[in-house]
Formats: C-alpha cells, structure tokens, sequence
C-alpha cells in the first residue's frame, strides 16, 4: 500500500458539508484507507482574489490505487460533488489534489507530485503539518518551510 496525502479545499455552497463527503467517498473506496484527517480550516483565496474565502483539509491515505487511479478518483469525487470549471483557480464545490505519494515524482500538466506550489501555500502546509510535523520536503524540515508562510491568512475552524 501507498502512502498518499490529499488536499481537499471548497468554497461554494455547504463547505463543510462538500469536504465531508468527499472524505466519505474516500473512505467508500476499497482500496482506499483513510489514515488521518486534519482539521478544518478557512483560507484566503490565492490567485482570483474575487471570491469567497475557502474551507481546506489535508488527508492522510494508504492506497492500491497507482497515482494516475488516485488522480482518476480525484476528478470522479469532483464531478460526483458537481463542480463547475469555471473560472481557473475560481469558486468551487471541491477540489481535490493529489499532494504527495510516497516516493513517486511526476512533472507533467496532467499531474504534477509533488504538488506544484504546495510548499508556498499556507492552506497546504498549516493543515499538513498538523497531521504530519516530523515530514520532510525536499530535504527541508515542514516546521521550518511553514515558517516563511506566516503572512498568509489562516483560521482553524472551531469544532
Ligand atoms: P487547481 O487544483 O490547480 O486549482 P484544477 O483542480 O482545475 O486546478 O486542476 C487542473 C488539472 O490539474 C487537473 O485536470 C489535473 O489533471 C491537473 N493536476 C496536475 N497535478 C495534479 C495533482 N497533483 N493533483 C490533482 N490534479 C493535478
Ligand atoms: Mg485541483
């Protein structure tokens, strides 16, 4: 089994209601376990400012699936949760990313791991480093990578 980690982010509709069952899908799939779920949080849209803010997760996952089958099973949970491509990095249901797995890299459009950007995203790395504070990246400490991170909007949701 693979370790995997996912980054699930909404901003339309039931947010939190939207990443539940995105979550509950994942548990759904045999070959999927569930490990670790962080909390919730709200974030600052990066790129289209023009938008509500969104609620974003980090799963923890052990698969059968290979990256490509993740990456498939990604995009049947979004359009399972009816999320409209819109605008580029716009308002969505759910978006589901593939973050790391294990050892695997990949550099092309339809799928990048480690994901691109991940480590200048507060709305990655706070919730991944909830679950995960003793993961490297790069050969670089996640406690010390988040640090240079601390401009960016971020609140835990209160549960
Ligand atoms: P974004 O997540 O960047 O806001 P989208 O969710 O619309 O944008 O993704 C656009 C494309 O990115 C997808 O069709 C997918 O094939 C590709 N992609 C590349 N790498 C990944 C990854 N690690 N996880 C999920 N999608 C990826
Ligand atoms: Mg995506």
């Amino acid at each position: 089994m693979a370790k995997a980690y996912l980054g699930l982010g909404s901003n339309l509709g039931n947010k939190k209601a939207n990443i539940e069952a995105a979550i509950q899908m994942l548990a759904n799939n045999e070959k999927i376990k569930v490990l670790k779920i962080s909390s919730y949080y709200e974030t600052e849209p990066v790129g289209f400012k023009e938008q509500d803010w969104f609620l974003n997760i980090v799963v923890k996952i052990e698969t059968l699936l290979d990256p490509y089958e993740l990456l498939e099973f990604c995009h049947v949970i979004e359009g399972k949760l009816q999320r409209k491509r819109i605008i580029r990095w716009g308002p969505r249901t759910i978006d589901v990313d593939i973050l790391l797995y294990e050892n695997f890299y990949s550099n092309n459009e339809k799928l990048t791991v480690p994901h691109l950007r991940m480590t200048e995203r507060a709305f990655v790395m706070v919730p991944l480093f909830e679950i995960e504070p003793e993961l490297k990246l790069n050969g670089e400490n996640i406690k010390k990578i988040l640090e240079q991170l601390k401009g960016q909007d971020i609140k835990k949701l209160n549960d």
